[in-house]
């Protein structure tokens, strides 16, 4: 998007109605990266904001040749906003924040720091979750228990989003355009030297978050998914036990019917096995929908995600979406 020399770092910023935050984000950025004494660029992907985020990143983006913004054609969810980032960084380097000023810029300088001791995807390590609110940290702890006995990546406790990553690891993401992204995930699987560098994560700025419980749950079961097939195979196992225990059940009524003759007609254990057993069935049946839903739309091929409009840089080429 940007013409002229690569910058040292790129940052990568995902906006979704961040109108009051874009200007105390910008004013606490730039003078945090000019005294690390690199050259910079800043790509702001308005993920289709339905306020005046996008007018405040062309009034910013003017105003600063080292600020580019991506539009995209709608809501495609934080993730994606990412990868479009990604996609468009230059930068030998390149630094993934929030807008909401949660990530203090002031800690790029560490990550530069352990950049330039060799390592290539040194992430954010939250201290605490102070900020959050019980239900969600309860449930967020759940998730991440999960993801650690099932997954098939360790996701260091306390990383998110907040991290530089060298041009090698960006590369590496970039081969992987899958849909239902957990970026996360993606981060731990790609590998390369890492390192933690755990900063405070302030309140958000203004307004507030945009996962309500329903987006958490949907962005849970994508990661789970997405890094684990135990949701699938452990019904095999479920099923061997309900066998087991029904072969049992079985060879109990048929010894009791031989000593002591048939008694009562058993409707209660009846209707309570059938219900039982069809929700399991129904369960099992529910968890193979989601991942057909998955491969479904990954065979699609759809584009992950579109630009309507490309704001700054000194050169802008509007067909280069991808
Ligand atoms: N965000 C986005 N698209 C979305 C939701 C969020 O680009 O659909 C951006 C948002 O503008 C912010 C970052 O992702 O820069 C983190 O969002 P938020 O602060 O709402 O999440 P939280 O900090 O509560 O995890
Ligand atoms: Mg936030």
């Amino acid at each position: 998007m940007n013409a002229g020399p690569t910058p040292d770092i790129s940052l990568v910023i995902p906006v979704f109605n961040e109108e009051e935050n874009l200007y105390p984000l910008v004013a606490r950025l730039t003078p945090a990266l000019e005294r690390c004494g690199l050259s910079f660029e800043a790509i702001f992907v308005d993920d289709g904001s339905a306020d005046a985020s996008l007018e405040a990143l062309r009034a910013l983006c003017a105003a600063e040749p080292r600020f580019s913004a991506l539009s995209l054609s709608r809501n495609f969810g934080k993730e994606v906003a990412i990868a479009a980032g990604l996609d468009h960084a230059r930068g030998r380097a390149v630094v993934i924040m929030d807008a909401d000023l949660q990530h203090p810029p002031e800690v790029i300088a560490q990550f530069i720091e352990k950049w330039r001791e060799g390592y290539k995807n040194v992430y954010g390590q939250r201290t605490d979750r102070a900020t959050d609110p019980k239900l969600r940290s309860f449930l967020t702890r759940l998730f991440y228990n999960l993801i650690e006995r099932f997954g098939d990546v360790r996701l260091p406790p306390g990383a998110g989003d907040f991290r530089l990553l060298d041009r090698q690891a960006v590369d590496a993401l970039l081969t992987m355009r899958e849909r239902a992204r957990f970026n996360k995930g993606l981060f731990a699987w790609i590998g390369f030297k890492s390192i933690g560098v755990p900063f405070e994560v302030d309140a958000r700025a203004g307004g507030e978050s945009k996962f309500n419980l329903g987006r958490l749950v949907r962005f849970a079961l994508d990661g789970l998914m997405s890094f684990s097939s135990i949701p699938l195979k452990v019904w095999t196992y479920v099923g061997l036990a309900i066998s087991v225990f029904a072969l049992s059940l079985a060879g109990y009524y048929w010894a009791r019917t031989m000593l002591f003759g048939v008694d009562t007609p058993g409707f209660p254990t009846l209707v309570v096995s059938i219900a039982f057993f069809s929700g399991v069935q129904l369960i099992s049946l529910g968890v193979l929908g989601e991942y057909v839903a998955r491969i479904f739309n990954e065979v699609k091929g759809r584009p992950l995600y579109l630009v309507a409009e490309k704001v700054g840089g000194e050169a802008t080429d509007k067909n280069n979406s991808r």
